[in-house]
């Protein structure tokens, strides 16, 4: 099969219909199977549209097998918790996406799990927080809401060094733009209801890594259950067939947006990699062959809210990812529970705004924005 990940994203893993030779997986609801072989159930991970989903992941991310779950965060804490025991330590880059946040605080302690959260902005001092009781490195880049970049392959082999497991959570990049296991990345863990559902109207994680590491998790899973049903893993199917489409132009409408907002005097700090400014974009460069994604961040010096009211064509909407452009106000939504100083410590003003750069003309964008300004 071609590498192409045009040629990849329609044809791998995709059956057809061996039966009536349609071109098209059928979808196999069955929750019932003969039991003569090896035992196919949803929650066992091994259903055929599971399966079908799962191979064209993993040849996306360029990873031997895969795990397709019911959401991001069912691939996050399945992944997380196969990897750990009581006593261990795992470290993590301290700007998560919100719902990791929370879910570690509120959940490792309870299971004896030590964490620490520290910058990655100085891997000397990310090192230094390695213990021996370490087993896990977690990271997440580009990170949200601040687009800031993880150096992938430096901290690859920081933990290879000290013989750990690493995770990311690729959410953001997608796996049409950035592949961490190309740089020595462990696991790699999707939100998939942002690009890889990629229409704003699904739920679903998954999580790729190598045969033997994708055996663990999935030992873990099955007690977990998080797993995901035959008619959504078809509209996954679906999705998948257009992801690098899709990507490629919110990728060039991102580009093009941020060079638009950059120049505008109406505007504040403009966060985007693709920009030359921006403090990642050498290393960004060098992970992110496919482009620099569709999400990117900025600061309004007028009012907030009455840019976003006056919006007509990008949406205020929680989520990313999707076909259309969407835009939230961090302060509102992702870091909320933080206090306004706590926000401030992490650069995170009330005034700035994170946009979803969906597949519309992009000219329409630029205008919107310039009415709303
Ligand atoms: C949305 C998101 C998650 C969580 O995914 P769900 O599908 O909502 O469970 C995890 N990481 C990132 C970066 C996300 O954007």
């Amino acid at each position: 099969m071609s590498k192409s990940k045009l040629t990849q994203s329609v044809h791998a893993g995709s059956t057809g219909d061996t039966l009536y030779g349609g071109v098209v997986t059928p979808i196999y609801p069955s929750a019932a199977y003969d039991y003569e072989s090896e035992v196919l159930y949803p929650r066992y991970f091994n259903t055929p549209n599971q399966k079908v989903v799962v191979q064209k992941l993993a040849a996306l991310e360029n990873g031997q097998d895969g795990l397709i779950f019911s959401s991001g965060m069912a691939a996050i804490m399945t992944s997380m918790f196969a990897m750990l025991r009581q006593g261990d330590h795992i470290l993590f880059q301290n700007d998560l996406y919100g719902g990791t946040h929370h879910a570690t605080l509120s959940e490792l302690n309870r299971y004896g799990i030590h964490y620490s959260m520290v910058d990655t902005d100085d891997l000397k001092m990310f090192e230094a927080a390695i213990r021996k009781e370490t087993k896990v490195i977690y990271i997440e880049t580009p990170s949200n809401p601040l687009l800031k970049i993880t150096d992938i392959a430096a901290v690859a082999k920081l933990a290879k060094k000290h013989g750990l497991i690493t995770i990311i959570d690729n959410t953001f990049a997608s796996p049409v733009n950035q592949n961490p296991i190309d740089f020595g990345i462990d696991i790699v863990t999707h939100s998939g209801t942002k690009y890889i559902g990629g229409h704003s109207d699904l739920c679903c994680g998954a999580a790729i890594a190598s045969e033997k590491l994708i055996a663990k998790i999935r030992a873990s899973a099955l007690h977990f259950g998080g797993s995901s049903d035959a008619q959504t893993c078809y509209l996954i199917e679906r999705s998948l067939k257009t992801i690098v489409l899709r990507v490629r132009q919110q990728n060039k409408n991102a580009m093009a947006l941020a060079g638009f907002l950059q120049a505008e005097g109406k505007i504040g700090r403009v966060n985007y990699p693709g920009l030359k400014d921006h403090p990642g974009h050498r290393v960004a460069r060098k992970q992110m062959p496919g482009g620099f994604g569709g999400m990117l961040s900025f600061e309004v010096k007028g009012n907030p809210d009455q840019f976003l009211r006056r919006l007509k064509l990008i949406r205020k909407a929680v989520s990313l990812g999707g076909v259309e452009s969407t835009i939230t106000s961090p302060a509102k939504t992702s870091h909320a529970k933080l206090t306004a100083a706590e926000r401030k410590q992490v650069g995170i003003s009330d005034k700035l705004l994170r946009l979803s750069v969906g597949i519309e003309e992009v000219e329409d964008l630029i205008n919107d924005i310039k009415h709303a300004l």
